[in-house]
């Protein structure tokens, strides 16, 4: 099977070279060209198999250009007790009657990216060594929180890679920093800048296109590679949960082979919802997808209005994981919903650089309301929402599953649709430990992070991940504060240029 850009459909190569590359040349993302199919039986004999084995299986069909071996080396790499404290790797919670959380952040950094990171490293230096020949693959990274100590943990010691980590000083939660700057690992860099994310952003995409780093990148045998969600890389391990999911409610008895369900997401970028729809047209039984925004509710309108327009506020929220204003992956849905049509794309993300805004026609917002229903929760109701569904069922969660949660009840109400559910459950509770006190205990006061995680442990009883108490007192590694300006350098320094 070959993949093709977005922005220009005779752009076509092999899933090796999309994830080797990560972008087009044009800018475009790249998809496959067809989606594989699963029959109902093939889904119904995965109920026996392990996660591992169900992801081999699923990988398989889109990454037809590696071989078994490799892509069993990959999943058996990734996806280890030492790393996940889960042997189901993500597991179901029951919230009420046929609503089930998904929880996909029992990885190392606990939170959801995990489970695409973890994977990617090994889906990267395979396929470099069937596209480019033997380099090794330098990884840089500009984050605002979790991407980063995800992409640390996935890269960290995996041969043939170095990963280079840019963070805004005052621009992540403490835990955050935490986490990162005490990163263990031989081939790992961190380094905080003086701005905020959009200036790493903007350095690290200059260090990228500049020549003179890139010469003396190549005589190295060095190449740079990107983390980033637009890697189709990324995309298609979060297609397997969905899956596997399903596969482990038929095997509780929760549902019947063939009976749908419906799908909610916490969504920013739109990939982790894409991935739901990916595996939907696989063949898996799925009614609606669900889009759940915050009050960065940009996809809410353009699911329900069909214009995209990001000239509006932009707000700092409780699930900062989902501030965003442009959701890149939304590019691949549109891409497939009008006839893979790359003039008509091209044309939508130009007037999107132009005017910041852009409008799909009646018959591709038909498409896609027939498929998607769309909310947004404000940060009033994602606290409300902890605090009532630690109430009522004694489960305490993150902000961002909260959204997913609020948006589902407004949909309930509103449609009647009793169809069974699986809510993406996308982080810990105690990545955000001050948000979830303030909503579980309003009269207490939050104080720093290390000891908010133990009064959230006495206030719900809920057991703190390894990952987290482990940070307490553990060797600050990385304590260098720069200059984007001197991010270069820093950069040669690190890879010894
Ligand atoms: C990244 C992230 C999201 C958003 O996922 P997208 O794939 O970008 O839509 C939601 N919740 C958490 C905790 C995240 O880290």
């Amino acid at each position: 099977m070959n993949y093709k850009s977005t922005r220009n459909s005779a752009e076509v190569v092999s899933s090796a070279q999309a994830i080797a590359r990560g972008i087009s040349a044009d800018g475009g993302l790249f998809v496959p060209e067809e989606i594989p199919q699963m029959s109902l039986e093939e889904i119904g004999e995965l109920i026996e198999e392990s996660y591992v084995q169900r992801a081999e299986i699923i990988l398989s069909k889109f990454l037809t250009d590696f071989t078994m071996e490799e892509l069993g080396y990959c999943v058996r790499s990734a996806y280890t007790a030492e790393k996940f404290d889960s042997d189901k790797i993500a597991e179901l919670a029951r919230l009420g009657e046929g609503t089930y959380l998904l929880e996909l952040w029992h990885g190392p950094t606990c939170a959801f990216k995990d489970m695409a990171l973890q994977l990617l490293p090994y889906l990267l230096t395979v396929s470099v060594k069937k596209t480019i020949a033997d380099k090794e693959v330098v990884i840089l990274v500009a984050t605002s929180g979790d991407t980063g100590k995800a992409a640390l943990e996935g890269f960290k010691d995996v041969p043939g890679t170095k990963i280079l980590v840019f963070y805004p000083e005052n621009g992540v939660s403490p835990m955050q920093k935490l986490q990162m700057t005490t990163q263990e690992g031989e081939n790992v860099g961190v380094c905080a800048i003086k701005g905020n994310f959009d200036d790493a952003q903007t350095a690290v995409k200059a260090i990228f296109t500049d020549p003179k780093i890139g010469e003396q990148l190549m005589s190295r045998g060095m190449m740079f590679s990107s983390a980033n969600s637009i890697n189709w890389g990324r995309l298609v391990p979060q297609i397997v949960y969905y899956i596997s999911s399903y596969c482990d409610l038929l095997a509780n008895g929760d549902i019947e082979l063939g009976e749908k369900v419906n799908i909610v997401v916490p969504t920013g970028n739109f990939g982790n919802i894409l991935a739901a729809y990916y595996a939907k047209h696989m063949g898996l039984p799925v009614g609606k997808l669900i889009c759940a925004s915050n009050k960065n509710n940009i996809l809410t309108d353009f699911i329900n209005t069909g214009v995209y327009d990001k000239n509006r506020a932009f707000y700092t929220t409780s699930s900062p994981s989902m501030d965003i204003l442009i959701s890149s992956n939304l590019e691949r849905l549109l891409y497939l919903l009008c006839g893979c049509d790359d003039a008509q794309l091209k044309q939508w993300y130009a007037d999107l650089k132009e005017s910041g805004k852009f409008t799909v026609s009646d018959e591709v917002k038909a498409k896609i309301q027939a498929e998607f229903s769309a909310g947004f929760c404000d940060e009033e109701e994602t606290l409300q929402t902890i605090r009532t569904v630690f109430e009522q069922y004694s489960y305490v969660c993150d902000p961002h599953t909260a959204v997913g949660v609020k948006v589902y009840e407004d949909y309930k109400k509103a449609t009647g649709d009793t169809t069974k559910t699986i809510i993406a459950s996308t982080a810990s509770p105690y990545k955000f430990t001050d948000t979830v006190i303030q909503a579980v205990s309003p009269e207490t006061n939050p104080s720093d992070d290390f000891d908010d995680v133990s009064l959230l442990n006495i206030l719900t009883g809920m057991p703190v991940p390894q990952e987290i108490s482990g940070l307490d007192g553990k060797e600050v590694r990385f304590t260098r504060s720069v200059a984007t300006g001197e991010m270069p350098q820093v950069v040669r320094e690190l890879l010894s240029l």
